[in-house]
């Protein structure tokens, strides 16, 4: 079980699926060359860049947030027995170590009070649902799923097995609450769009006693942006607007503070961010 940390009186815990070298620089970042991985690597290897494979290390993993008032799961991986033909290792998994992990942090699936979504990709939104008699049905009975507009938008026109299985039976059992941006759940949780990996992307902010913190989703996917924040993921789905994002998020982390919690960065993947020129420094955070 990973240890908890604190936002404030907020404790916060990560739920990881898997966490496992995934694709190469060039691979996931077209704009990467060998040279400017090579410039990195001292730093990168063996925590953030496979010495082996030569791939980046990735973790898929969901927030687990304890307030005084809810619990709030930030994404929800990729689930298990989802279609995902194109990618082998994510078809019809049968791992349900992600259950056991969360139930080991104390929760079980009737007390998750909202779940979430930075956005609609298959490894945020998997364990939405699961399959019960042949049916997908949410995962979290007594939760509402939060999720954006513009994003449920986009999903409805281009409907693919993600959204049949792990978005569309949630709509269909009345527990979407599909929201403007803006949208606060209350004083300590609300959302910040933060488009251009999709069309509807959000980061989930938490403030409370003075510290915040922001989840950002696919802003970003690995620690190497920070030096290169300009590489843009292969699958972005508005590549400048988020480029813009990625240097607004990580600007404002620098003058703010506020503690970044990533979706793909390695353990313990939260952290704060420092200027270093016109590119950015990341510290882990301790403890977690
Ligand atoms: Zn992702």
């Amino acid at each position: 079980m990973t240890p908890s940390f604190a936002v404030g009186d907020i404790q916060v815990q990560r739920i990881v699926e898997v966490a496992q070298p995934f694709m190469s620089p060039g691979s996931m970042f077209p704009e990467a060359t060998d040279d400017d991985v090579a410039a990195h690597r001292h730093w990168l290897e063996p925590h953030a860049l496979c010495p082996d494979s030569g791939k980046l290390i990735m973790t898929i993993q969901s927030y687990l947030v304890r307030t005084a008032r809810h619990v709030i799961l930030i994404d929800t991986c990729v689930g298990c027995g989802k279609d995902n033909a194109w990618f082998a290792p994510w078809h019809r998994r049968t791992d349900a170590g992600w259950l056991a992990r969360l139930a080991a942090a104390g929760v079980a699936p009737g007390d998750v009070d909202y779940v979430f979504c930075t956005h609609l990709h298959l490894d945020h939104c998997g364990w939405n649902t699961r399959l019960l008699d042949g049916r997908w049905v949410p995962t979290f009975p007594n939760a509402r799923y939060v999720m954006a507009r513009a994003e449920v938008a986009h999903g409805e026109a281009n409907p693919n097995t993600v959204w049949t299985e792990s978005v569309a039976p949630v709509i269909a059992a009345g527990q979407a609450l599909v929201v403007d941006d803006g949208y606060a759940l209350d004083d300590q949780v609300w959302l910040e769009p933060t488009p251009g990996h999709t069309a509807g992307h959000v980061g989930v902010c938490l403030a409370s006693n003075g510290q915040r913190a922001i989840m950002t989703g696919d802003m970003i996917h690995s620690p190497l942006q920070c030096h290169f924040p300009d590489w843009t993921f292969r699958h972005d789905f508005d590549p400048r607007q988020a480029q813009a994002t990625r240097r607004a998020v990580l600007e404002d982390a620098c003058e703010s503070g506020r503690l970044v919690m990533t979706a793909h960065f390695p353990a313990p993947s939260a952290g704060h961010v420092a200027a270093r020129g016109d590119t950015f420094d990341f510290t882990y955070l301790a403890n977690a």
